[in-house]
């Protein structure tokens, strides 16, 4: 990795003035995490772009982000960017190279990597986080990583697109561990996955919750599996008490810690074992305390911090906040802010309760979902089948089952009468879908309506439409 990455570095020296980002368009390839820290080492940041990603979505996101270069290990081919492919990428990283000079790494105010999340408008948006933010979170998140031991195997699951990842290609490479590399195709076969989980005698183990949903339905699934674990770390999305209530059974030895953290305050910001008194209680478990390099507030409407106990929008304060997202001034001017002594601050968009320091999640304060661990912005839904010939309106609204979200669900008002079945129609809507939007973005069901309830504000009445089907 060391020399792979110091010959990237010096490719990148050699080819590219300036500091424009490198665009990674691949999967788990082993060359992903090579790139990632040549680029660093040479003073450039980078956007890591999953192949989930249609070609289409990363053209959008190139127009934003203006690469210097595409790295192309899944055929995205986008005009007006020069592009290395794997063949081209094997040979740059064969050549030996000198290590790269530590006055052409990046600067801790340089963007160290964009990650385009779902945004509101229908294109993706881009929050950038600095070397420097990257450096506060390492520095908050170390009481809960110290245990990691050099050599061990760590579960590396999560895709490069996200910024949990971020635990597996900093936290865990930097302590020297081995990721134990899931990628797709293991991810959706129990078989593969299990094997990979009894072969690679797993140290650490960080997830979203729906990963360990799908293993506990196999009752192979237990310390006998992975008998060195030295924790389960949850992040990204409700970790419930079911699944909280299982683990405690079959890995009695294994602490369970509940994280929480948006991409635009790097990662993670609180964090907090689980307890038996916490399952017992009536509350949902709570989401933790925050690291010592962050502050939480909960906020009224006003923007005013409320009293401890009760609800209002939780906003975090520290080093590792972005500088926001790219070129977005009017959306930054609303998400991110500074407080009176100059820090930067974020408004997280969620709903939650602080007590004597520990915090409790009960909701979004917007449309914003999590869908199997995946951020999605209903919006962005929406402006993308507005966009689909003949659907003149679009609405879309999650599936919930025990407080998670299992499905989206499309209502479209049609233009004209189009003469499809629904089967047709479904068929022809997802495929135009699937040109601009990521598999897990897709609505599983379409429902054609005549026209939309409205409230009284004009807007569609989201709880009416729920019950037409
Ligand atoms: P992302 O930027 O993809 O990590 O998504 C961040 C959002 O995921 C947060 O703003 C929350 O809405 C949600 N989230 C993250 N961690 C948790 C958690 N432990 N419990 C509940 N929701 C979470």
């Amino acid at each position: 990795l060391d020399r792979q990455a110091n010959a990237f570095a010096a490719y990148l020296r050699r080819t590219l003035p300036g500091d424009a980002p490198i665009l990674l368009y691949g999967h788990k390839e082993l060359a992903l995490p090579v790139c990632m820290f040549g680029a660093l080492r040479a003073g450039h940041g980078y956007i890591p772009v999953d192949t989930t990603y249609p070609p289409e979505r990363v053209a959008q996101i190139a127009a934003q982000a203006r690469p210097g270069l595409l790295v192309d290990l899944g055929g995205a081919a986008l005009d007006g960017v020069p592009a290395l492919d794997a063949a081209a990428l094997d040979e740059i990283l064969a050549q030996p190279a000198a290590p790269a000079p530590r006055e052409h790494w990046l600067r801790p105010e340089q963007t160290a990597y964009t990650l385009f999340t779902s945004g509101s408008t229908g294109v993706p948006k881009g929050v950038q986080i600095t070397a420097g933010n990257l450096e506060a979170f390492h520095r908050g998140v170390r009481p809960w990583f110290d245990g990691m031991r050099e050599g061990g195997a760590f579960l590396n699951e999560i895709s490069y697109s996200f910024d949990v990842s971020v635990c597996a290609l900093y936290e865990a490479l930097g302590r020297g561990m081995t990721l134990w590399t899931a990628d797709r195709q293991t991810l959706s076969d129990p078989k593969a996955l299990f094997a990979l989980l009894r072969e690679s005698e797993l140290d650490e183990w960080v997830s979203t919750p729906s990963l360990a949903e799908l293993c506990v339905q196999s009752e192979q699934f237990c310390a006998a599996l992975m008998p060195r674990l030295r924790q389960f770390l949850f992040c990204g999305e409700v970790l419930s008490k079911k699944l909280t209530e299982e683990l405690f059974r079959r890995f009695p030895d294994v602490p369970v810690v509940n994280a929480y953290g948006p991409t635009e305050a790097s990662v993670l910001v609180t964090a907090a074992r689980m307890t038996r008194q916490m399952l017992d209680a009536d509350a949902p478990l709570p989401i933790g305390r925050p690291f010592s390099t962050v502050e939480a507030r909960i906020a009224g409407p006003d923007g005013q911090t409320l009293p401890d106990g009760e609800a209002g929008e939780l906003l975090l304060i520290s080093d590792a906040v972005s500088p926001g997202y790219l070129g977005r001034d009017e959306l930054n001017a609303k998400s991110f802010f500074r407080t009176e002594d100059g820090r930067r601050g974020y408004h997280s968009g969620d709903l939650c309760r602080m007590e004597d320091g520990m915090i409790w999640y009960l909701g979004r304060l917007d449309n914003q979902v999590k869908l199997n661990g995946f951020r999605v912005e209903l919006e962005d839904v929406e402006n993308n089948l507005m966009r689909v010939p003949n659907v003149a309106r679009a609405a879309v609204l999650p599936q919930m089952q025990d407080g998670a979200v299992t499905s989206l669900t499309a209502y479209l008002l049609l233009e004209h009468p189009d003469g499809e079945s629904a089967l047709q129609r479904t068929r022809r809507i997802k495929a135009e879908l699937a040109r601009t939007l990521p598999a897990y973005m897709i609505p599983r069901k379409l429902v054609v309506v005549p026209e939309f309830p409205l409230n009284t504000n004009g807007k569609i009445d989201r709880k009416k439409l729920s019950a037409m089907r």
